[in-house]
């Protein structure tokens, strides 16, 4: 996570998720499911490692590669994509 020194938050691309709803399974502090079994992502800041974690290996099992981790460069206060599904 080189330069990412704030803030991680997970975040899901909704055009690409297929509802399949694995990542529930991996993290269901931060996904949930609607009706459909589509992914509804808090993505407000993860607070701990362990979390942090688990949302890197919920990126790692979507399918779709809908998910994605971002970090807060702090310097530039913009937000640089540290994880991603391939
Ligand atoms: S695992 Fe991926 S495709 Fe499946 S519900 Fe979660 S974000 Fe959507």
């Amino acid at each position: 996570m080189s330069g990412v020194h704030g803030e991680i938050r997970l975040v899901v691309d909704g055009s690409k998720c297929d509802g399949r709803g694995i990542c529930a399974l991996v993290i269901p502090e931060r996904i949930s499911l609607d009706v459909w079994g589509y992914a509804n992502v808090d993505s407000s800041a993860l607070e701990d490692a362990r979390l942090i974690a688990r949302a890197r290996r919920a990126v790692r099992a979507c399918p779709a590669q809908a998910l994605t981790l971002v970090g807060d460069t702090r310097r530039t206060r913009r937000f640089v994509v540290i994880g991603r599904s391939r």
